[in-house]
């Protein structure tokens, strides 16, 4: 078997179009879409991060700050600076980009970010709201696995889907979304026992863990819909995922990586962007 490809760059333009047209039609009512991003961190990856998203947001009409407080930046200089940007009407959306100065943490950090302008669902008000079925923004790297399943038309109602990875940013919100869609959830994390016994039941794989190669054929039962968030750096300035190449001799579908999870990530991000300015 070779699995099918789950693509994420179609369904990411389909979104961008979207938000294209709904911030075109924002402008015209002199009030184009503002996201502010803010770093507090001199790390490459995470600077190519956000200059992509920037990128991007130009390219729908959306623009795009990036407010750069540099590594030294401490807990209370961050704190200031999202509480700035939430009291100002002209930012419409608002993220704190990670990594974080040691010592920081996110969860912590973003409780500063108003709850409508919170893009990326980072607040503990936002995931509490997610959590309790309310709306909320969803953190856009979980949301993108749902938006990616439900494009395919992957069934999810009573279907066993295994997520593997825990963080506040994607496992944790992805169960939940998953559970709002009628999946049975199992989530596993670095303590879970024999691995490769909960995942090898999973009709539905999600791998959210930052372990290049961690799941292998042995992991996946045969036919499985398999997402892989994973984004792990490569020696040769690649990035490989979660999942080893070799699963898609298994899998029935697989998201690549490159070219699954993240642009649909960046494009949800505008979508919450355009959403919150027509608020
Ligand atoms: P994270 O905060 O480091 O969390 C990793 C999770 O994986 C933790 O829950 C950890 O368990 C679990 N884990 C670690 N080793 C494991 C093992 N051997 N077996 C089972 N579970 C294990 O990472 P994250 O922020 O969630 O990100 C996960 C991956 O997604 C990374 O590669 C990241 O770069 C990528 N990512 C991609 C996008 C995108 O747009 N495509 C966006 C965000 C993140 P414990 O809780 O027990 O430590």
């Amino acid at each position: 078997m070779t699995a099918t490809e789950l693509k994420g760059g179609p369904l990411a333009t389909l979104i961008r179009t979207d938000v294209a047209e709904r911030a075109a039609k924002l402008a015209e009512q002199g009030r184009t879409p503002r996201l502010a991003v803010v770093t507090a961190t001199d790390d490459e990856a995470s600077a190519w991060y956000v200059r992509s998203i920037a990128k991007a947001a130009g390219k729908v009409g959306i623009t795009c700050d990036i407010v750069d407080l540099g590594p030294a930046a401490g807990a209370a200089e961050i704190t200031a600076t999202l509480e700035r940007l939430s009291a100002d009407d002209t930012v419409h959306g608002l993220m704190l980009q990670t990594p974080l100065p040691a010592g920081a943490r996110l969860e912590e950090l973003a409780g500063a970010i108003d709850f409508a302008k919170d893009v990326d669902g980072a607040s503990p008000l936002s995931l509490g709201r997610l959590a309790a079925g309310l709306p909320a923004f969803a953190p856009a790297t979980a949301e993108a696995v749902l938006t990616i399943l439900e494009h395919y038309q992957v069934e999810l109602q009573g279907k066993h889907v295994v997520v593997v990875g825990r963080s506040t940013v994607v496992g944790k919100p992805a169960a939940h979304l998953l559970l709002d869609r009628n999946a049975t959830v199992t989530v596993c994390h670095s303590r879970t026992t024999d691995l490769a016994a909960l995942t090898s039941t999973a009709e539905v794989l999600v791998a959210a863990v930052g372990r290049a190669g961690l799941i292998t054929g042995a992991h996946v039962r045969p036919g499985a819909t398999v997402i892989d968030v994973g984004t792990n750096p490569t020696e040769d300035g690649g990035l490989a995922g979660d999942v080893d190449p070799a699963v898609a001799a298994v899998a029935g579908a697989l998201t690549p990586v490159p070219g699954g999870v993240g642009p649909v990530t960046t494009a949800l991000l505008l979508r919450h962007t355009v959403e919150a300015a027509e608020r």
